[in-house]
């Protein structure tokens, strides 16, 4: 579904990609995992049309996104984003942020209610649609901005900390009901995130990068009993 092969990304001298190579099926969920600074977030642009690639070639669902001569610009893909810093658009109700995307995309207004609709119950937020994000928790508003980038049924979800401002409860919470939603929709997802316990209940795969390189990929056990390098093993709490 994703495939990545020999990608770089350079920001003037500096390097945060290097020549990273990594398939992801569709419908796994892929948590990506690493120091800060290491080029997580840099890579899901990447993947979104967000940033230009300087090396190498990306397909989604078999399509040429991106290499020396294509590049798709993000409104382009079937992919959504959900970032750390969500927002809402705070002058529009639950609703209305909901189908904001799937207006852009000129879809017909009883589609978007219906859409809007389902979206909301699957998220339990059928009781807020006509409340602004204000009045909101932030778990309610997190899951208002998963259900807004999930709406239009995007081949490629991804998730940058979605999490990290919730509390624990919340974020155990919340965490329960993306794994459900997962299972449930089947979209190819990765999710980056500096909680172990999180890549390690989440994932059907983890991959762990450091300084721009893609170091190891594999499931959760694998990583935790064969941790390539001493950076992985401390990662995930296991030190060698
Ligand atoms: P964190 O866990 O702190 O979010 P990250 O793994 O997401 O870190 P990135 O945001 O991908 O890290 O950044 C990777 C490297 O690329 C960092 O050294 C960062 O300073 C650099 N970088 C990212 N975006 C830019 C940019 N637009 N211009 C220049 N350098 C950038
Ligand atoms: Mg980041």
């Amino acid at each position: 579904q994703v495939e990545l092969s020999g990608v770089g990304k350079r920001f003037e001298q500096y390097t945060a990609l290097q020549r990273i190579d990594l398939d992801i099926a569709p419908g796994e969920l892929l948590v990506l995992v690493g120091p800060s600074g290491c080029g997580k977030s840099t890579l899901l642009r990447t993947i979104a049309g967000l940033e230009t690639i300087d090396a190498g070639e990306m397909r989604i669902g078999g399509r040429l996104v991106a290499g020396a001569k294509a590049f798709v610009p993000a409104r382009e893909r079937d992919v959504a984003m959900v970032f750390q810093n969500y927002a809402l658009y705070p002058h529009m109700s639950v609703a209305d942020n909901l189908a904001f995307g799937l207006r852009m995309r000129g879809v017909a207004a009883k589609e978007r209610r219906h859409k809007v609709q389902e979206m909301a119950k699957l998220l339990g937020l059928e009781a807020l649609l006509e409340r602004k994000p204000a009045q909101l928790s932030g778990g309610q508003q997190q899951r208002v901005a998963v259900g807004r980038a999930l709406v239009r049924d995007p081949q490629v979800f991804l998730l940058d900390e979605p999490l990290s401002n919730l509390d624990t409860e919340l974020r155990n919470q919340t965490r329960s009901e993306l794994k459900r939603l997962h299972q449930r929709l089947s979209t190819t997802m990765i999710y980056v995130t500096h909680d172990q316990v999180e890549a390690m209940t989440l994932a059907d795969r983890i991959a762990v990068m450091e300084k721009g390189h893609l170091r190891q990929v594999g499931t959760p056990e694998r990583i935790y009993a064969e941790p390539e390098n001493v950076m992985v093993a401390q990662f995930l709490g296991h030190p060698p």
